[in-house]
């Protein structure tokens, strides 16, 4: 693979960097017009990266599925496993990837809440861009991840909405056949009676 780092293993998972994901920080710096601001800013920008294709590996892994390996690039990544057994482990793969930026958006939140009025500079300087891209870039990457279009993750996400109607249809379907019109439930049950008391009579005679 061309212009990629590899990072090592994470987890067992050989993990690869584009080299468009630093693009990041001079975007950062421009914005914040600070280098630590920026450079605070870009590890938190990759670790949201990261956090999104460990979301999908982990639940592939969950899935039964081998996980080959993740590639980061400037916008999102690849996270590249087996084959998917069926349509439901299809569907719930392409969202574990923004489940887990959800949760990170929503531990940053609580941090926001619980670092309100802090005074100290260090934390500020560290909490701010994090925080930042914890919160309002997180989102906007998650919009972006479900864009319902080629190789975003929406593309497969999305199908959960055909997936539950057809689910929903044949539930709809097998009610129907189970539900017996009253008139035959009372055949039936006159008969399961007759049956019954035939044994029982048999049982009787044989005393
Ligand atoms: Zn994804």
């Amino acid at each position: 693979m061309e212009n990629y780092w590899h990072l090592g293993r994470w987890f067992r998972i050989p993990v690869s960097m584009h080299w468009t994901v630093l693009l990041v920080f001079p975007w950062l710096w421009l914005m914040m017009q600070s280098v630590v601001g920026a450079l605070v800013g870009s590890v938190a920008y990759a670790l949201l990266l990261v956090t999104h294709e460990f979301g999908h590996a982990a639940m592939a892994r969950w899935r039964g599925l081998s996980v080959e390996d993740i590639t980061l690039s400037g916008l999102h990544g690849q996270t590249s496993h087996s084959y998917p057994r069926s349509e439901l482990d299809d569907i719930l793969i392409a969202w574990s990837g923004v489940g887990a930026q959800l949760l990170v958006l929503l531990l940053a939140l609580v941090a926001r809440y619980l670092l309100q009025g802090a005074e100290n500079p260090v934390v500020a300087l560290i909490a701010g861009p994090a925080l930042m891209v914890f919160t309002l870039w997180n989102l906007f990457l998650m919009m972006v991840a479900l864009l319902p279009i080629g190789p975003m993750d929406g593309h497969r996400a999305w199908r959960v909405i055909p997936y539950v109607r057809k689910l929903m249809q044949r539930r709809r379907r097998s009610r129907k056949v189970v539900k017996l019109d009253p008139e035959r439930r009372r055949a039936l049950e006159r008969k399961s009676e007759q049956i019954a008391s035939e044994v029982i009579q048999k049982l009787g005679k044989k005393k």
